[in-house]
C-alpha cells in the first residue's frame, strides 16, 4: 500500500514538472492551449488593478451649510477698515478672489484645499468666526451677488 502511495505520489510529481514548464511557455506563445493557466493569469491582473485603485488619491464628498461674503463692512467688520491699497487679503494671507476663495474651519479644511462646489474648483484661503465646522463661506465681488446667494446646503468634493 505504501510502495503504491509513492508511485501515485512520484507520478503526480512528474505530472506537475511536466505542466508547468509547457504551461507557463505556452501562457506568452498560445494561451488557449492552456486552460487552468489562462485562468490563474487573468486573476492575478484583476487583483493588481484593485490595488492600483486603492493607491489613488482620495476624494471626500461634504454636506456643508454654504454662506457667501464680500469685503464690505456688513460682511468684514473691522477688517473692511484696514485695507490701504483696497486690496482684500484673506487669513491665509492670499488674496481674495471671486470664483476662487471660500472662508473654511481650517480644523475641517485646511488652508490650500482644493474644494468642488458645483463641479467648480475653489480654493480655501480664508477663515470666519461664524465659519466653524461644517460650514464654509464662499467669496463674492459685490455685496448684492452674495446676499443672492445667501445661505445654502450643498454637497462640496475634498480634492
Ligand atoms: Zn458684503
Amino acid at each position: 500500500m505504501k510502495k503504491l502511495l509513492c508511485i501515485a505520489i512520484s507520478m503526480l510529481c512528474i505530472a506537475i514538472a511536466t505542466v508547468i514548464p509547457t504551461g507557463s511557455a505556452e501562457t506568452v506563445a498560445e494561451p488557449i492551449s492552456v486552460t487552468e493557466t489562462e485562468t490563474t493569469t487573468v486573476t492575478e491582473t484583476e487583483t493588481t488593478t484593485v490595488i492600483e485603485t486603492t493607491t489613488e488619491p482620495p476624494t471626500k464628498t461634504m454636506t456643508v451649510v454654504a454662506t457667501a461674503y464680500c469685503s464690505c463692512v456688513k460682511c468684514c467688520g473691522v477688517y473692511a477698515k484696514n485695507r490701504p491699497n483696497g486690496v482684500v487679503y484673506t487669513a491665509s494671507g492670499a488674496i481674495a478672489k471671486a470664483n476662487h476663495t471660500i472662508a473654511v474651519d481650517t480644523k475641517v479644511i485646511p488652508f490650500g484645499t482644493t474644494v468642488l462646489i458645483d463641479g467648480k474648483k475653489y480654493v480655501a484661503e480664508d477663515t470666519g468666526s461664524a465659519v466653524k465646522g461644517n460650514k464654509i463661506d464662499i467669496y463674492f465681488d459685490s455685496h448684492e451677488q452674495a446676499l443672492e446667494w445667501g445661505r445654502q446646503i450643498v454637497e462640496i468634493e475634498v480634492l
